[in-house]
């Protein structure tokens, strides 16, 4: 008997190009330099790519559909025709000027995200609103219903991708997101619909589109259903059951593979089991143990996909040690209902480690892109198919690769370990409890009532941006760059003086991105060079690979905050990004607990505030802009992952005085479930996004009795808008009836890095009239 692969699927693959051509394509597009047939040519050209790609790696279930010029959610909704009306589509093929403003808004408003989910408010027709899919850093485009919300086939998009495919030699699995995922995502203007209520309408057009696709030859179809790993209540479960029913009923012979991933299936296992499909992906690597489950209860004829290679991180796998694990399956169900996968689809990876000359070679040998993943999941397919002579020499290198990583001394530093080991309890208290430390600090300060501040950043204007990349590119050199920065930075620490600011900041230029810049001085973290993944849209983030040990050979911003301070007599402060925000913004060690390595990053940010200390500092902001995206997608795991992330932060924040302020920034509204982490945390000073919630959010707080000072932002970075005295004032009035005078601080939402100075002048000279008037209102009080 020849030996034979077990089938290799992808389930999804990055769309943007090894050296981002989807990117250039569209921004050429979009300012006008090229046309629509130039875009769609490119966008062809990759897909093609991608297809042959696959197939010359060894995949043998290809994807299709899994390509978006924008985003796949946003190609949900217009394949099936829901398109708000703000748009004025009356019918027909969307054009793409539609599908382009319900991404980005028409007349040219782009968004921006120096935060986790702003977009720019623009003008003209705004954009969708986006958010984070999953616990991933990709933003969709949040669908958006209403209580007359109809369902019509507009696009046929899946179908064309299919027979594209076809043309090119490719029998492919078309993906589609699942329709109650898609309905669950979604949001209503109508608080009183329910958009799963929309189910019965949606279903004809997911059929009619299953329909043609079968009709056109297609025998299986993706059909992606992640919110099988989230907590579901009965209505979602019935509402799975009712749409794969409909599906089975209407076509009985089409094969659906029931794609989850990003978790286990816990206790949604068995209505995933007890859905009429041919087949059902599991994560076996965000949730190896329900394999054993699944094996046990699965139904004979249920093709299981074995999500075994991580989609969402970038290290090789050690493939003898995962065959070993496989086998059982392979033993319980034959190889004739196995698909061997990635977790989840790979567009969450980097394309291709082979772009990377410069990473350290040993380090490259433990890591594995989207291609070398494929590569992986080949050679298991083989392996398991009976082929393992046939790949023993990729399989003995994978495992030589695994044993050199867990006894690098390049990963490991014993120093880091024994330290991270013995935190003890003293190093995550401040001497004293915070009424305690205010007295001393308003003593030290004797600020205003209600101060005034900034987030952090000021505008990265385009000559900030131009001298950085000319700095890296060796055209300026390293004295040149320190100057304009030290320009950049005075000049700004001077207008903040002249417009009365009470609390300054230096403006961040010298950083390229705020976890970035800190991992660059770290020890333990690596950087690629083209390792992109999208993020939304066209925006792309590399992200930092964090895969050792962590410590501060020296440090990183003292130099900077002290000259900054040097030039004013107001307090300056120093400006660090938080443990946990660097963690969940970087490509993370699976060697060990997140929490480890986190405590590790807290212990060097530690070392940090405290030489700031030394060298003077008496405010210090550690922002953890991305702590609560870090939650973990069920409940019951929330409570651990809050305990670590607010124990880092202690770490970090505890080794100074009582005269020490200690601020920290959220840009962020949703507080209520996470309010006892906030306090926990013990900041003296919190900056948060209150603006758009119109302070509502701030009940939070005030139910909570939160003890600590409190800056609600009054002013909307994310917009272009400058805000009026009036406004900020009514803002500020809000938050008077839910937090004391004595707590509150009047600052922006978030960092100006993304705003223009015209922008940026007026609305903090207003911010500033706003606090005198308000203080003007107290002293009228006190008369
Ligand atoms: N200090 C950072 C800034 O002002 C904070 C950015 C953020 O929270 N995303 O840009
Ligand atoms: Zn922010």
């Amino acid at each position: 008997m020849t030996p034979s692969s077990i089938p290799v699927a992808t389930l999804g693959t990055p769309r943007i190009g090894p050296r981002r051509e989807l990117k250039t394509a569209l921004e050429s597009f979009w300012s006008g330099k090229s046309d629509e047939a130039t875009l769609l040519a490119t966008a062809a050209s990759l897909r093609a790519a991608n297809w042959d790609r696959q197939k010359a790696l060894g995949v043998s279930v290809i994807p299709s559909n899994d390509f978006s010029l924008y985003d796949q959610l946003l190609d949900t909704g217009v394949m099936v025709g829901a398109i708000p009306q703000a748009y004025g589509w009356t019918g027909g093929k969307v054009p793409l000027a539609t599908y382009f403003a319900m991404a980005r808004g028409a007349e040219g408003g782009s968004h921006d995200h120096s935060c986790t989910h702003g977009h720019d408010h623009g003008h003209g027709v705004p954009a969708q609103e986006m958010t984070k899919w999953f616990d991933t850093n990709y933003h969709y485009m949040v669908p958006e219903f209403s209580a007359e919300q109809t369902f019509t086939l507009a696009s046929l998009k899946a179908v064309d991708e299919f027979l594209e495919a076809r043309s090119l030699g490719h029998h492919t699995r078309p993906v589609l997101l699942g329709p109650v995922t898609y309905l669950k995502l979604g949001k209503s203007k109508d608080p009183a619909l329910d958009p799963l209520s929309l189910l019965p309408r949606l279903m004809p057009v997911y059929i009619d589109v299953l329909r043609r696709l079968a009709a056109n030859g297609a025998d299986w179809v993706q059909m992606d259903e992640p919110c099988l790993v989230l907590d579901l209540d009965t209505a979602t479960q019935l509402a799975l059951r009712d749409a794969y029913g409909m599906i089975a009923y209407a076509l009985p012979s089409l094969k659906v593979m029931l794609t989850t991933y990003f978790g286990g299936l816990g206790d949604n296992l068995h209505t995933a089991l007890s859905l009429p499909v041919a087949g059902l992906h599991l994560d076996l690597v965000r949730a190896p143990e329900q394999l054993d489950a699944v094996l046990e209860k699965a139904p004979r004829g249920l093709v299981l996909s074995l999500g075994v290679i991580d989609g969402r991180n970038i290290w090789r796998a050690d493939l003898p040690a995962l065959l070993d694990r496989l086998e059982r399956a392979v033993t319980r169900r034959g190889t004739d209902h196995l698909q061997i996968a990635p977790s989840c689809s790979l567009l969450h990876v980097p394309i291709d480690l082979e772009l990377e000359p410069d990473l350290d070679p040993d380090l490259k040998s433990w890591l594995s892109f989207s291609v070398q993943k494929m590569d992986e999941l080949a050679t298991l397919g083989t392996a398991l198919g009976g082929g393992r002579d046939r790949v023993k020499d990729k399989l003995a290198a994978s495992a030589q690769a695994a044993a050199a990583r867990k006894a690098s001394p390049k990963v490991h530093d014993p120093d880091v370990t024994a330290r991270a080991a013995s935190v003890a309890t003293v190093l995550k208290h401040r001497d004293s409890a915070f009424a305690v430390r205010a007295q001393a600090q308003r003593q030290r300060f004797n600020l205003p009532a209600f101060p005034t501040t900034t987030i952090g950043s000021f505008p990265q204007t385009p000559e900030v941006r131009k001298a950085r990349s000319a700095y890296a590119k060796g055209t300026l050199d390293d004295a040149a760059y320190a100057q304009f920065l030290r320009e950049e930075t005075e000049r700004t620490v001077r207008w903040q003086e002249e417009i009365g600011l009470d609390v300054l900041v230096h403006g961040e230029f010298e950083r390229n991105d705020m976890v970035q810049y800190f991992g660059e001085q770290l020890s333990g973290f690596a950087f690629t060079r083209h390792g992109w993944v999208q993020s939304y849209g066209s925006r792309y983030v590399r992200p930092p690979v964090l895969f050792g040990d962590v410590s501060r050979p020296e440090p990183m911003t003292v130099e900077w905050w002290s000259y900054a301070q040097s030039l004013t007599d107001k307090p300056m402060k120093g400006m660090l990004t938080g443990p946990v925000t660097i963690l969940n913004w970087s490509f993370v060690r699976n060697d060990v607990p997140r929490s480890t390595a986190c405590r590790q990053i807290a212990l060097a940010i530690r070392d940090e505030v405290q030489d700031l200390e030394t060298a003077g500092a008496a405010m210090i902001q550690i922002d953890e802009a991305a702590l609560r995206e870090g939650l973990p997608l069920r409940k019951s795991e929330w409570k651990t992952y809050l305990d670590w992330a607010v124990e880092c932060f202690r770490i970090c924040s505890s080794g100074v005085t009582d005269e020490t302020q200690i601020h920290t920034h959220m840009c962020y509204s949703e507080f209520n479930d996470i309010i006892d982490a906030i306090a926990a945390m013990d900041a003296d000073v919190i900056s948060i996004e209150t603006s758009r919630s119109k302070m509502e959010l701030l009940d939070a707080f005030w139910t909570y009795k939160y003890p600590n000072e409190i800056g609600p932002g009054v002013y909307d970075i994310h917009s272009p808008r400058v805000p009026e005295v009036g406004e900020m004032t009514d803002l500020m009035m809000l938050a008077r009836q839910r937090l004391a005078d004595a707590q509150l601080w009047v600052n922006p939402d978030c960092g100006l890095k993304t705003r223009k100075w015209e922008e940026v002048r007026p609305a903090l000279v207003n911010m500033v009239a706003t606090a005198r008037a308000l203080r003007s209102t107290l002293a009228e009080a006190a008369e």
